[in-house]
């Protein structure tokens, strides 16, 4: 399986996950429509599935137009999520299917939406994550609790450091800053603000992120850190999350 990255709307990312060998294509979070039929049309692939992270309009966008043209595709979404235009299959924490011969297994994390999940490739090591995590920060919690978004970001951090997070939005230059000053000791972050800059200035995506990176440069990922714990005088885990939440106001 084979993944293209499409840059959509202001900083989206929509990705189609190909089989080369049966030439056909799943997509994750069309924010639009019209970035996707070309890149399609361009390699003569039919849509079988459109993975849903979350019903935001900047995700779902494309979904009816891409169904008028692959009547047979199937949407996929959480489901305490609702809102999700078309959408034929509920998913739920642990729920596994095929995708493009792969295994796929739902994580359910809500916080930034109530019904937000993400789409996991063990086999892989890859993870659409919508707008849960990004370079450097998480995502807003809308319609969750911060307590949610910590059990969600936990999950996510417990999966093997070498995985790759294929996140919904470029953010990463841009909320550096704000991570140096969160985790204002941290060496790394310095130096990735650097390497970020190079990439952005030749307009290269910062995604996938690499968990591993997150974990050590992503103040929302550092909880279980105790010396980061220490910098905001509480234990690792919840306690840190909440002020790091509350310091980034
Ligand atoms: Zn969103």
């Amino acid at each position: 399986m084979e993944i293209l990255t499409l840059e959509a709307l202001r900083d989206n990312y929509i990705y189609i996950l190909i089989d080369t060998f049966h030439k056909t294509a799943v997509v994750v979070d069309p924010s639009e429509s019209a970035p996707v039929l070309e890149a399609l049309h361009k390699r003569n692939l039919s849509l079988t599935a459109i993975l849903n992270t979350h019903h935001h309009h900047d995700h779902v966008g494309g979904n009816n137009i891409l169904l008028e043209m692959f009547p047979s595709a199937k949407v996929f979404g959480g489901k305490n999520e609702g809102r999700i235009p078309s959408q034929h299959v509920f998913l739920a924490e642990n729920d596994c299917f095929t995708v493009c011969e792969s295994q796929c297994r739902i994580l359910d994390i809500p916080g930034h939406t109530r019904g937000h999940i993400a789409y996991y490739f063990e086999k892989e090591g890859w993870l659409f994550s919508g707008d849960t995590i990004f370079g450097g920060t998480c995502g807003a919690i809308f319609e969750g609790t911060p307590e949610q978004m910590f059990e969600s970001l936990k999950k996510i951090a417990q999966l093997p450091p070498n995985t790759s997070i294929w996140c919904s939005h470029e953010y990463t230059e841009m909320f550096m800053p704000e991570a140096a000053k969160l985790d204002a000791h941290n060496s790394k972050i310095l130096e990735r603000t650097h390497r970020v800059k190079q990439l952005r200035n030749t307009g290269t995506p910062t995604v996938p992120l690499l968990l591993q990176e997150e974990l050590d440069t992503n103040p929302f990922l550092r909880f279980s850190n105790p010396e980061f714990a220490s910098q905001y005088n509480s234990n690792p885990g919840l306690d840190t999350f909440l002020k790091v939440i509350q310091a980034s106001g």
